[in-house]
């Protein structure tokens, strides 16, 4: 099942691990790839951080696109070196990690395990194996932190973590720059900001808002200290997933250990968001709409539990590099998730 879900269907096709393809974003990705005709397999450990049959009903999804899913975990060495033994990785999509920012405060060394101790297993394999392949990695707006300066350039200062979840994703980009740096991989870290859409996450405020507004639940809404309301440049899955397929077709080569002979392998960082936010209040209101029901709404001053204020991206740089042009607008990329959501959990579909 590896070697079939590993085939390459297209002269110029690669041959990718995705990590985490039993999660939102990696079910998404692993879809595409397949579906132009690259090779992938699978890999994610089905942790129980949200509703495991969620991740269930998408390895159901990627199996009925021919993509296989190995249950495992990213700090399990000798499978992953098993895993490319098989496949011959040309490229490996990472997108396991502990996500969720409030989390942290109740299990914070699985943030540890999974964004720290995993993302170096994982690069010590792609080190080692005979042919490297290029590394496209999950980073996160969050590492710009505590920052004022808005919209934020990869360039910007992100030294002020605001969460444990932050501080790793942070710690991931210095980690894959030593490897690029002294093994000569071929790194892209890409910045997404918070993506939305079919399939998403429950953890995230859309998802949780959703569920609560339809079963007459009232929700919290956080705002900043000085009762202004938090905003975040919402991205849609389906850019996000150009910007990841982008990025990997222009990542270029593993130069090998000692890469300096060989002259240096690209280290990229790459904001993916989609430059135009939207309040939290704003998001609901385009929520009820799609619903036809109103929320009930509880504002509480943002308790200092890991949020941060605003999120804005700057993506000249994605866009200079591949191409990277978001389509998708709030209001239309909410109404296709209410539609997804409707149909998955057996509402009337009457009522869009
Ligand atoms: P997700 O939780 O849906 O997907 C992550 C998947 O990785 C899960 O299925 C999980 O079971 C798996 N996983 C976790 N630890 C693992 C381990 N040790 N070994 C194997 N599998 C493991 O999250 P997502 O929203 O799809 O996020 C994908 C990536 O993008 C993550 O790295 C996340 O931090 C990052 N990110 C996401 C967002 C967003 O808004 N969704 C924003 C910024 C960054």
């Amino acid at each position: 099942q590896i070697f079939e879900s590993a085939k390459i269907r297209r002269t110029h096709g690669m041959s990718v691990l995705v990590t985490g393809a039993a999660g939102f974003v990696g079910s998404h990705v692993s879809i595409a790839l397949k579906k132009r005709g690259d090779g992938v397999v699978g890999l994610d450990n089905f942790n129980d951080y949200y509703d495991v049959s969620l991740k269930k009903a998408r390895k159901n999804l990627l199996s009925e696109n021919s993509v296989f899913i190995v249950e495992g975990d990213i700090n399990d060495m000798k499978l992953l070196v098993r895993l490319f033994e098989i496949a011959k990785f040309t490229h490996v999509m990472h997108l396991a990690a502990q996500a969720g920012v409030r989390y942290a405060m109740e299990n914070p060394n699985s943030y540890i395990h999974s964004n720290i101790a995993g993302l170096v297993t994982l690069l010590e394999v792609c080190k080692n194996v005979p042919i490297q392949p290029a590394v496209v990695w999950a980073s996160s707006s969050s590492v710009y932190g505590l920052n004022e300066k808005v919209p934020f350039s990869e360039s910007d200062r992100t030294d002020q973590p605001a969460s444990l979840y932050a501080a790793t994703k942070k710690a991931g980009e210095e980690i894959t720059h030593t490897y690029n740096h002294i093994y000569g991989l071929s790194i892209t870290g890409l910045r997404f900001f918070t993506v939305y859409g079919p399939w998403g996450r429950p953890d995230m405020a859309y998802f949780s808002f959703t569920r609560n507004i339809l079963q007459g639940k009232p929700i919290t809404i956080y705002r900043a200290k000085n009762r202004v309301d938090l905003a975040r440049d919402f991205t849609y899955i389906d850019d996000v997933v150009k910007g990841c397929i982008g990025s990997l077709d222009t990542s270029g080569k593993s130069t090998g250990s000692g890469g300096k002979k060989r002259g240096p392998a690209p280290y990229r960082i790459f904001n993916l968001g989609n430059t135009s936010p939207v309040t939290v209040p704003m998001m609901v209101g385009m929520l009820e709409k799609n619903l036809k029901v109103k929320a009930k709404k509880n504002f509480v001053v943002m308790p200092g539990n890991g949020d941060v204020p605003f999120t804005h991206a700057n993506i000249t740089s994605a866009r200079k590099a591949f191409g990277y042009k978001p389509a998708t607008d709030l209001q239309t990329g909410l109404k296709k998730f209410v539609r997804w959501y409707l149909s998955y959990y057996g509402y009337n579909q009457g009522k869009l």
